[in-house]
């Protein structure tokens, strides 16, 4: 019997490639498609490609109600997190050397910090409370006269919990201060109205949305005022910040894939709200689990769960031909670290050793849920089983 293919609820680390934006891509990189270079425009076929990154760019900057000319495409939203720390802290360095940032952001942030320490940066991490919730006092709290910038994710990928961005971004805008948001998990999952919230730099990443991996965008309000400095030094392509032929099929695809996204949002929502309900309902019926994370504000797309006396290591193995999910960010699995973002949350011991994440897409039905936990339920007990 050929091996059935597991149930995919590892939509944090990716997610498939809608069909229609395949097709789409597709139609951008052969001989009979529209393949020619967006910057040659001295000919009809790159002045076709142009329009076709310019019509993406539109529809990208619609979604976030912003400014065609404040998008820069990149390749995801690790460039677009090390464009923004590092583009700032090196354009305004002589200013100030203060950044505000937390000990749960993806490593993309987190790297970038610890590069600029060794750059003579002072970097404060704030700590979560143990629902992984950052209050937006304790932002303020912190902020010093020489602080450049504060850098903090929307939605945590681990626990799904999302901070207080409106709050925040009140408060450092009074107070002068630009303010970088990661929103990988939340982009076209969730309305981010830049006209309404003043966020400085927001970093978009198209694969978390059924978008093509390697592909995304660091938008830059008020651009022309920022003299961010460049990454990438090249053909001045991006307005001079993101130098690099720009490439057409991937651009394309991360704003189909963002216009699928917007026009389902409310109905995706209400779906996987449905889906994670339901999971959490079935599965504390047979057993006591532990959610990592405030509930009340995190995204319907991901959970984090503890089963007790159960290490993540032997539940995902056990599940290997069932169900795929992960005990954290993807960056991380394959070692026995336990994750970072919990420990900050000040979780410990066996719900630490644990937990595992489980995120759901549009895609999924509740029958597959229903498959999943049942699946769960029999792991559990095979390895209760084996340990007594
Ligand atoms: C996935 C993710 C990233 C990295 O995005 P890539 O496009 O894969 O580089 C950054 N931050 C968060 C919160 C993520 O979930």
């Amino acid at each position: 019997m050929p091996i059935k293919t597991p149930i995919y609820l590892d939509t944090a680390s990716t997610t498939p490639v809608d069909s229609f934006v395949v097709s789409k891509m597709m139609s951008f990189l052969g001989v009979e498609g529209c393949y020619a270079n967006p910057s040659s425009t001295a000919h009809r076929l790159g002045q076709e490609a142009a329009s076709a990154i310019a019509v993406a760019r539109k529809t990208v900057a619609a979604e976030f109600r912003c400014k065609s000319d404040e998008i820069i495409f990149t390749s995801g939203a690790t460039e677009a997190n090390n464009m923004a720390l590092l583009g700032i802290a090196r354009a305004y360095s002589s200013r100030g050397g203060h950044i505000v940032t937390s000990a749960i952001e993806h490593k993309s942030v987190l790297e970038c910090c610890h590069a600029l320490e060794r750059e003579g940066f002072e970097i404060t991490y704030l700590t979560p409370n143990s629902a992984g919730w950052i209050d937006a006092e304790s932002v303020k709290q912190v902020l010093r006269p020489d602080t450049l910038m504060v850098s903090l994710m929307h939605t945590n990928n681990e626990t799904g919990v999302q901070q207080p961005i409106p709050a925040i971004a009140e408060i450092l805008t009074e107070a002068g201060i630009l303010f970088h948001v990661d929103a990988a998990q939340a982009a076209g999952k969730f309305l981010l109205d830049l006209d309404e919230i003043p966020i400085d730099m927001l970093s978009v990443s198209a694969h978390k949305f059924h978008g093509p991996k390697g592909a995304g965008c660091l938008i830059v309000r008020n651009r022309r005022r920022l003299h961010m400095k460049p990454l990438i030094y090249g053909g001045g392509q991006e307005f001079n910040l993101r130098s690099g032929t720009l490439a057409t099929h991937q651009i394309v695809g991360f704003s189909e894939a963002l216009r699928i996204a917007a026009n389902n949002r409310e109905h995706d929502l209400a779906h996987v709200t449905k889906l994670k309900l339901f999971f959490l309902a079935q599965l504390r019926s047979k057993l006591p689990i532990q959610v990592n994370g405030d509930i009340e504000h995190s995204s319907p797309y991901i959970m984090n769960i503890s089963l007790a006396g159960i290490s993540s290591d032997a539940l995902i193995n056990q599940l290997l031909n069932e169900i795929a999910i992960s005990s954290g960010s993807a960056c991380s699995s394959g070692t026995i670290e336990p994750s970072y973002v919990l420990r900050a949350m000040g979780i410990e011991g066996d719900a630490l050793y644990g937990a595992v994440r489980i995120s759901f897409s549009r895609h999924h039905s509740v029958n597959e849920i229903t498959q999943a936990v049942t699946s769960i339920i029999a792991a559990v007990y095979r390895i209760q089983a084996l340990s007594e």
